[in-house]
């Protein structure tokens, strides 16, 4: 099978490597990306390694026209975007063009939130949907009856959250519950960089997620706090007692759409004090501003300046010791009778670095998107349409976890987040 990559960032070259260790199922792969010389650094690194013919091309990710002749020349069975949510909808444009099945970890952005024509039309969605934030699935979901019809399928936000924590709700659902009531998707990243502030993934968007409402779904409707409002504590396998904070996420939008019944989803990160001083500051100093500024008569994105300055998480690996545990505790209803379940996986870092040269979260990433790209060209995961993770039998999922690097637990009765 060819497979098409696009980016060459932190979860890509994690992604990649994967692939190219199933070279029985990835045969071909085109790893096309804004900075060539990344893909050929990594295309270096892993000749005579694998049995993937891997080749590299430049590629403007918002270029739909470009990405249209790359795939015509390249042929793949998929595309796996691996660039920033930016460029989903033209990368998804491309696939439509080309009718080539699309995968990605995260749900569209728009990389200017001061454009007059987003700003119209994000306000009139804000309105038909209850919460702020610049994020959310509906840009890609109403791409589904051009998908159908073209008989390609999208497979949106296959990462760890969003990506695995929805496998994890299909499969609670159907091994353990008749009814799921309330979701809890617990992200705890015990790791320690040794530097005073870096981010995890592209600091663009991270800090975007971070820095704004949160939001969480209750009774059919959202509610929306300020950022970092709500906080718990909760004492974490192999990480111990940290810190969480409620933010808003994709999957919360797609899991109250697809977990019939369910009552109420919410999602906390953990954060350490200094992280959250130095967003704080750099919010408040206008770092995190998407609007350009004129310095010096050249125009500057602050948060584009800032991620310049700030350490490459690609560039984290060596450094960062400790693990991550990331899942999802369900209440719930079966035979009768209340339940309670704690689906997680537990991944060291250093672990990961010896094994792809990368720290945990951009490898708990770039694993499902191996997995979810894997199970769509092997005609496993493929319907025609826009679908999300938990819209397929979660057991091919949740076996390929176990056996490319991500195994997951299951604890009864856990303790619950008040
Ligand atoms: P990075 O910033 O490390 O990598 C992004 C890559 O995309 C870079 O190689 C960059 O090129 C490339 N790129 C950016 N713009 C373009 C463009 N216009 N055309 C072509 N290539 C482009 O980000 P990460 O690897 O950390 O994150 C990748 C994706 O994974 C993001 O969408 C992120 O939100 C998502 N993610 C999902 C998670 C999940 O659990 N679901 C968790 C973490 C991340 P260049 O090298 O030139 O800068």
């Amino acid at each position: 099978m060819k497979i098409m990559i696009i980016g060459c960032g932190g979860v890509a070259q994690v992604a990649i490597k994967k692939c190219c260790m199933a070279d029985d199922v990835f045969t071909e792969m085109l790893i096309a990306s804004r900075t060539k010389s990344k893909c050929d650094a990594i295309a270096a690194e892993l000749k005579g390694k694998t049995k993937t013919l891997i080749s590299t091309a430049q590629t403007d990710a918002g270029n739909v026209e470009e990405l249209v002749k790359l795939i015509n020349s390249f042929k793949p069975a998929a595309v796996l975007n691996l660039a920033l949510p930016y460029q989903d909808l033209t990368v998804m444009e491309a696939c439509l063009k080309t009718q080539t099945h699309y995968i990605d970890t995260a749900n569209y952005e728009c990389e200017n939130t001061d454009d007059p024509v987003w700003r119209k039309n994000y306000e009139k969605r804000v309105k038909a949907k209850g919460f702020t934030a610049y994020f959310d699935y509906s840009y890609q979901w109403d791409y589904f009856s051009e998908f159908k019809k073209a008989g390609i399928c999208a497979l949106l936000g296959t990462g760890f959250d969003p990506g695995v924590s929805q496998v994890f709700a299909a499969y609670a659902q159907k091994h353990f519950f008749d009814k799921i009531e309330t979701i809890d998707i617990l992200d705890c990243n015990g790791g320690d960089h040794g530097y005073p502030f870096a981010t995890n993934f592209n600091p663009e968007i991270n800090l975007r997620e971070v820095s704004a409402n949160g939001s969480y779904w209750e009774d059919g409707k959202w509610v929306e706090t300020k950022p970092l409002e709500i906080k718990r504590s909760y004492n974490f396998e192999g990480v111990g007692e940290k810190d969480m904070y409620l933010l808003h996420h994709e999957e919360i939008e797609s899991l109250a759409k697809n977990i019939k019944g369910v009552k109420r989803i919410r999602f906390f990160m953990t954060f350490g004090q200094s992280y959250i001083q130095h967003m704080n500051c750099l919010k408040n100093v206008g770092m995190l501003s998407t609007t350009p500024v004129n310095y010096e008569g050249k125009e500057i994105v602050p948060i584009q300046f800032l991620k310049a300055l700030l350490p490459d998480p690609a560039s984290l690996g060596a450094r960062t010791k400790g693990k991550t545990n990331i899942g999802c505790i369900f209440t719930g209803i079966k035979d009768g009778k209340k339940k309670s379940v704690y689906i997680y996986n537990v991944c060291d870092h250093q672990q990961c670095y010896k094994e792809v040269g990368s720290q945990a979260i951009s490898y708990t990433t770039g694993v499902p998107a191996m997995i979810g790209a894997m199970l769509v060209v092997k005609g496993i995961w493929q319907k025609a349409g826009v679908y999300n993770c938990e819209e397929f039998d979660p057991d091919p999922y949740m076996e390929a976890l176990n056996k490319y690097g991500l195994p997951w637990k299951v604890v009864e009765n856990p303790v619950l987040v008040d």
